[in-house]
């Protein structure tokens, strides 16, 4: 079971074990906005229904760093090959170092873009010019995003999608 979490603005920030979430709420430092009807925690002197969704007191959601993760990389670049536009699964998608490892580029944000194994295979070791290939669009750092962070599971409550946009977001097996 996890917990949803949102700052006191109501602003989806993370997805935490049960654990973890009645040690906020208990804590004093979280209310909680929806239950687990069927779920009871106890402690020792109480007994709680188990926190679907809580809001944080004192927490607003600053800038957060999107992690340079594989599935984050993908995300941004809307699951296309950023040569040919063609989209395609995660498990088809390849990377592809826009200024090759072998000539200095490095593994960044910048210069890694998804790529399908086709314009890869073209691409190779070459330089973008050398290669005739073109970028539809210039790889950078995105901005955070919930829909981007939050890997959703298909066992997940259904009640989260209240709090997060999540049509655009392949569920995790
Ligand atoms: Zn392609």
């Amino acid at each position: 079971m996890r917990t949803l979490i949102l700052d006191s603005s109501f602003y989806p920030v993370t997805i935490v074990s049960w654990q973890k979430a009645m040690i906020l709420f208990l804590s004093g430092r979280a209310q909680v906005v929806d239950v687990y009807q069927e779920i009871q925690v106890r402690s020792p002197h109480k007994q709680f229904q188990l926190p679907k969704v809580l809001r944080l007191f004192n927490k607003h959601l600053g800038s957060k760093e999107v992690r340079f993760t594989r599935f984050n990389v993908f995300f941004r670049d809307d699951f296309a090959c950023q040569y040919c536009l063609k989209k395609m699964s995660m498990s088809d998608l390849t990377f592809d170092h826009v200024l090759p490892l072998s000539r200095g580029g490095q593994t960044c944000w910048e210069n890694i873009v998804s790529c399908c194994p086709t314009c890869n295979a073209k691409k190779g070791n070459k330089t973008l010019e050398e290669s005739r290939l073109k970028l539809q669009n210039k790889p950078k750092r995105p901005k955070w995003t919930p829909e981007m962070c939050f890997r959703l599971k298909k066992e997940d409550p259904e009640e989260w999608f209240t709090w997060i946009p999540f049509s655009k977001i392949p569920l995790a097996n």
